[in-house]
């Protein structure tokens, strides 16, 4: 038994597993996106960060971190569509479609907490199934005025993840206080006190 994973520089302040996983690939809409599952040592920590697998379970091939890759793409662009009102590409539903017909995972009842108990062969495919499963549910449960939230794009500037908006409400803005929130309040703050001491200087002239 090795010990618990670290969560290391993931993004886990996004309450959706799956719009978790979208949030591997960052600062999508900035200049620079960064990759936080770049091999398959660190899908494996992702997985077992989130509670799918475990540390040590077998590491995923190489193709399959480029699977991964496709279906958390798939994911994004079928939850930006929503986002948006639209519908998600056919093609994109029909790659999620293949991943839950691959969902081999049990949901079992441990010390009161319901955790995902992958199979032997092939646990980090069994367990992006499940979040495959999870994104179906997340997204076609929640949109237009179904469901007991809204799916909603990231309103920090380069960031473009994904996050349900269960707020009374619907406003909220950002897919992760711990991030996002806090990057656009510094900002803010910053802009404030520049906006401040440009009057300052204004005056002195
Ligand atoms: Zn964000």
């Amino acid at each position: 038994m090795t010990g618990s994973p670290t969560p290391g520089d993931f993004r886990l302040g996004n309450e959706i597993l799956s719009f978790r996983f979208v949030a591997t690939l960052s600062e999508r809409r900035g200049d620079a996106v960064v990759e936080r599952i770049a091999t398959p040592e660190r899908l494996r920590a992702w997985l077992a960060v989130n509670e799918l697998g475990s540390a040590d379970m077998p590491l995923p091939s190489d193709a399959l971190l480029r699977d991964a890759r496709e279906l958390r793409e798939a994911i994004h662009r079928a939850g930006t569509a929503i986002a948006a009102d639209g519908v998600p590409d056919p093609a994109d539903e029909d790659l999620l479609n293949r991943w839950t017909a691959r969902h081999r995972a049990r949901l079992v009842l441990t010390g009161g907490r319901a955790r995902w108990r992958l199979p032997d062969t092939d646990p980090a495919r069994a367990a992006l199934a499940v979040v495959a499963v999870d994104a179906v549910t997340t997204l076609g449960t929640h949109h237009g005025s179904h469901g007991d939230g809204v799916i909603k794009r990231c309103e920090q500037r380069t960031c473009g993840g994904l996050f349900l908006d269960t707020s009374r409400g619907r406003r909220r803005r950002w897919c992760s206080m711990a991030t996002c929130g806090n990057k656009v309040k510094k900002a803010n703050i910053k802009a404030a006190r520049d906006g401040a001491a440009a009057g300052h200087g204004d005056r002195m002239s």
